[in-house]
């Protein structure tokens, strides 16, 4: 059994102090939540509205999620876009994913605004393909990308493979021919199967480190406008008729309105006096699902990487849970305790959880879950002198829509929502906190595919 042990968390401040509330306080805004969505969220509300807010977390600044992920930062949907033209046309799913790629230029906006300082490096990620089908099902996404004038790059196929004539006409003009070797080259693998790349623009973060900087700034920064609370645990939010109230072990919060920035996995109770039952009818739909990571680090850094690969029998499904398409590989420079190493991480499998079983963070692994991903990295990579140091785990939050909810409850205007990471959620959390200050700020926000839904 390995422990939850992820690298992230060891680059946060060490010493930090961290203040729980006490005793009952109003403000103008409570965010619920300190991860990526909530701190971001609240960076907007302090710098675009004049409201005072407050953080709310149960446990501490980035351990969620955003302590845990693979860091790698890219604007696409795990649902497939096809999916989401089907369930919302083409202009809306156009516009949903254009938001995500606005938000590259949020990210970049905060880094400068606050001068925060966290190693963030912008490079062309890949996507391998060991099977025609895998491709040529991903082929309708970037189709549609390239039409809509959303950034894309040629999608490259081996010539030994043959596949370029089999390829549906319609998708021929988004691909060109190259020897295979040009593949393996860019995928960085020693695989003999992968046949295909698609390319994107990604970049590396530490998204907990990144969070809690921002935490900091905004703390030093706006003072006397903002707080931020951790082991707070919310249990309960009571939509009085006049005013909201945000209910920890300790102390209430009550204000103006409530921003549910949990990630999906809330576990309190929402009782509302007009008795609607957003609680059974909304907070009960988001699935969990169980990311498994494994990293290794090496001596000599120099690499920075970003791919996906499809092994031979994978292939992206409808459903998140039906199948685990692909491992994902970051590599960065990574300063841990001793210097600087070359940390590889592997992303995969993924594991579903019950409905509303409980995750905890400091739950223990079985092996074979942490031998998956470790069994990948011998068949692709060169392992040797590359020590196995991490094993860590985090909850995705999947929403029935397949995409981040974003918006006003449309029961309840009082409360709203930043949640549901969906297996991608480091730049749509970042969208989502923009979009939700917006309507705080009483601007006219148009509708996206992430508006909550009955
Ligand atoms: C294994 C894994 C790999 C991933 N890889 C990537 C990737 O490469 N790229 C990418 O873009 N995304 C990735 N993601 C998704 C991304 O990490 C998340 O979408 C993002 O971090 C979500 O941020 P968040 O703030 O919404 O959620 P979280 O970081 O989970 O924050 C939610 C916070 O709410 C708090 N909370 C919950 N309930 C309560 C309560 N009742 N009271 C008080 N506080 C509460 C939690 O303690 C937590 O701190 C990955 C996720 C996982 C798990």
């Amino acid at each position: 059994m390995k422990k939850n042990n992820s690298p992230w968390l060891t680059q946060l401040h060490k010493d930090r102090n961290s203040v729980s509330l006490q005793k009952d306080i109003h403000t103008d805004v409570v965010v619920v939540g300190a991860g990526i969505a909530g701190i971001t969220t609240l960076y907007f509300l302090l710098t675009q509205t004049d409201k005072h807010a407050v953080v709310l977390e149960g446990h501490k600044i980035s351990h969620g999620a955003t302590g845990h992920n693979a860091g790698q930062v890219v604007a696409e949907f795990e649902k497939p876009l096809k999916e989401i033209v089907l369930e919302h046309g083409i202009e809306k799913a156009v516009a949903g994913v254009h938001s995500i790629e606005l938000a590259w230029d949020l990210l970049k906006e905060i880094l400068k605004e606050t001068k925060i300082t966290v190693p963030f490096h912008e490079f062309v990620g890949c996507g391998g393909y060991s099977e025609l089908v895998q491709l040529v099902n991903d082929l309708e996404t970037e189709k549609i990308r390239k039409e809509h004038g959303l950034p894309s790059f040629p999608v490259l196929v081996s010539f030994e493979s043959g596949w370029f004539t089999q390829i549906p006409e319609v998708y021929k003009t988004l691909c060109k021919e190259v020897p295979q070797e040009e593949i393996l080259e860019r995928l960085e693998v020693l695989h003999p199967d992968y046949h295909a790349v698609i390319q994107q623009n990604k970049a590396v973060l530490n998204s907990a480190l990144f969070t809690e900087k921002l935490a900091l700034w905004c703390l030093e920064k706006f003072p006397s406008r903002c707080s931020i609370f951790e082991y707070s645990f919310v249990h309960g939010i009571e939509l009085e008729e006049k005013t909201p109230v945000v209910i920890t072990n300790e102390a209430k919060v009550s204000c103006e309105k409530i921003v549910l920035c949990t990630n999906g996995f809330e576990n309190f109770y929402i009782h509302d006096t007009k008795d609607i039952d957003i609680d059974g009818k909304f907070h009960h739909v988001v699935q969990g699902a169980v990311g498994y990571m494994t990293g290794f680090v090496s001596e000599h850094p120099e690499k920075y990487m970003a791919n996906y690969y499809y092994d031979t029998g994978k292939i992206r499904g409808n459903d998140p849970f039906s199948s685990d398409p692909y491992f994902y590989v970051t590599k960065r420079n990574f300063n841990h305790d001793a210097g600087m190493f070359q940390l590889t991480t592997i992303g995969g499998p993924e594991v579903r959880l019950d409905n509303r079983e409980i995750y905890h963070r400091e739950f223990e692994t079985a092996d074979e879950l942490q031998n998956a991903s470790v069994r990948f990295a011998e068949q692709h990579f060169d392992m040797t002198d590359v020590e196995h140091r991490f094993f860590w785990h985090g909850l995705m939050g999947y929403t029935t829509s397949g995409v981040r909810l974003v918006g006003v409850e449309p029961l309840e205007p009082r409360l709203l929502y930043n949640l549901g990471c969906n297996g991608v959620g480091i730049l749509p959390s970042i969208m989502g906190a923009r979009k939700i200050a917006r309507h705080v700020n009483g601007e006219k926000v148009e509708e996206t595919i992430f508006d909550p839904k009955r």
